[in-house]
């Protein structure tokens, strides 16, 4: 949390500190949970309070009032379709006014930009260029790594390797010949997002938090669109990116509709998939239904690999280009109002198809 807090502090000044506009947007986190969850919110406010994390709790009728057409109770949902999605009351939702999302491409230029004019030894940034495997000593340290650009490969000696490779660390490992026991604890799940349309023309729809509703499902506006999505919690360890529009259809918005009747309308317009690190296959533990993943790439140590500092291959200092990739966000932690339960495609049961 203190982290999350200097995180917000950073990115507020950014712009002033850096030179650089990320587009630092702080419309707030509002997280919903249903009774038994919320039973325990006064532990956890005790912790945010002494942790100095801007919060505020919301009754239903608070939550209402800030998200056009969410509906708390489920009265107004079928007693069958309520019983197979597994939807309940929610009983209060979790703000948090000072978190948001930037642009953290922009923030790493900004940081490259820095250390290209503040920093003696120039960091250097080499694109187009595959890390093909790492290098050890004796000792098993890395103390290399193998590059590959176009059809010249070069091995650059390191004091410390920092591997950054995401999804794509333990591959890398692997063609280094780390057996199996000495990789990271990490696997790669597909995760996706949709843009849709707004359901209606309320002008709240511009300004609203990111919202957490029933069984993970979260939107927040993006651009003059609604961005909608859900972890699925049981992805198989894979680098596979082929973008499921049946899953906003099927999975998403057949549950959302039920919270919020008027998404209905939200037709799909695009969408894409990427790959997501999180710490050990979480889909395997017993606690796996309930868990939001934390990303966490790259940042534990293995028994054989050192992490971190110095850019050794040097050519010339090039800041990278900005990307289109997912927002980064900061806030209080990701928690499922309507844990572990799939709606694992209840189209009989449930009403309107968007689009
Ligand atoms: C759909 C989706 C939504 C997300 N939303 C959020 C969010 O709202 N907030 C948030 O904080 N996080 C979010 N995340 C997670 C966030 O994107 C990741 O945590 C973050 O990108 C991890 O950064 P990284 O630098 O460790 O790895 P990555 O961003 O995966 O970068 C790894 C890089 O290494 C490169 N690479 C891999 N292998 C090699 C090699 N052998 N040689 C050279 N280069 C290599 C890859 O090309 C890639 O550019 C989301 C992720 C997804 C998929």
């Amino acid at each position: 949390m203190q982290i999350s807090n200097k995180g917000i502090e950073i990115l507020s000044h950014f712009k002033e500190d850096m030179g650089m506009a990320i587009g630092f947007e702080k419309n707030g986190y509002l997280f919903n949970y249903y009774d038994a969850e919320w039973q325990q919110m006064p532990k956890v406010a005790a912790i945010l309070e002494a942790n100095h994390v801007n919060f505020q709790l919301l009754g239903p009728d608070q939550v209402e009032a800030r998200i056009p057409g969410l509906r708390c109770g489920v009265d107004h949902i079928d007693p069958e379709v309520r019983e197979l999605l597994g939807l309940e009351p929610i009983a209060g939702g979790l703000f948090g006014a000072d978190c948001g999302s930037f642009d953290p491409s922009q923030a790493t230029v900004g940081y490259f930009e820095r250390a290209a004019t503040d920093f003696a030894a120039r960091p250097v940034v080499q694109l187009n260029t595959e890390a093909v495997a790492l290098t050890f000593d004796p000792a098993g340290r890395a103390d290399g790594v193998k590059l590959r650009c176009g059809g010249t490969e070069e091995t650059v000696a390191a004091g410390i390797v920092a591997l950054c490779t995401g999804p794509w660390t333990n591959k890398l490992l692997e063609r280094s010949g780390l057996p199996e026991q000495d990789r990271m604890p990490i696997i790669s799940q597909k995760r996706m997002l949709f843009i849709t349309d707004f359901p209606d023309q309320d002008p709240r729809w511009q300004t609203i938090p990111l919202t957490s509703i029933d069984q993970g499902i979260f939107f927040k506006f993006e651009s003059g669109s609604l961005m909608v999505g859900k972890a699925r919690i049981d992805a198989p360890d894979s680098l596979d990116t082929t973008f499921e529009p049946d899953y906003y259809v099927e999975e998403i918005n057949l549950v959302m509709q039920e919270r919020m009747p008027i998404t209905a309308r939200c037709k799909l317009k695009r969408g894409w998939a990427r790959r997501w690190a999180p710490a050990w296959p979480s889909w395997s533990s017993p606690a796996s239904t309930r868990a939001s993943t934390a990303p966490r790439s790259a940042g534990a140590a293995s028994r054989s690999t050192t992490w971190c500092r110095k850019p050794t291959s040097c050519r010339e200092a090039s800041p990278p280009g900005r990307g289109s990739g997912p927002r980064s966000r900061r806030g209080p932690p990701r928690s499922n109002p309507a844990p572990g339960r799939s709606s694992g495609g209840p189209a009989s049961r449930v009403r309107r198809s968007p689009g």
